[in-house]
């Protein structure tokens, strides 16, 4: 099983490796993420600045969590 996230607006979607769990933290948790990054640059998992990426991309935008088999 695959997770990521799907904008709704755009019908564009993310995959990662992560599990659902850390995907929902850093859907929630947005901002707090962004403020850790600021402080470990470079050393962030690869999921979690994609995972902001996309967020960011799709700021306003209604993301859902979405999976694949
Ligand atoms: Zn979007």
């Amino acid at each position: 099983m695959t997770f990521g996230y799907h904008c709704e607006e755009c019908e564009e979607a993310i995959w990662s490796t992560a599990p659902r769990g850390e995907l929902e933290w850093l859907r929630r948790r947005e901002h707090v993420a962004r403020e850790v990054a600021k402080h470990v640059q470079g050393g962030l998992d690869t999921w979690i600045v994609e995972g902001l990426d996309f967020l960011d991309h799709h700021s306003g935008h209604s993301v859902v969590l979405t999976r694949r088999a």
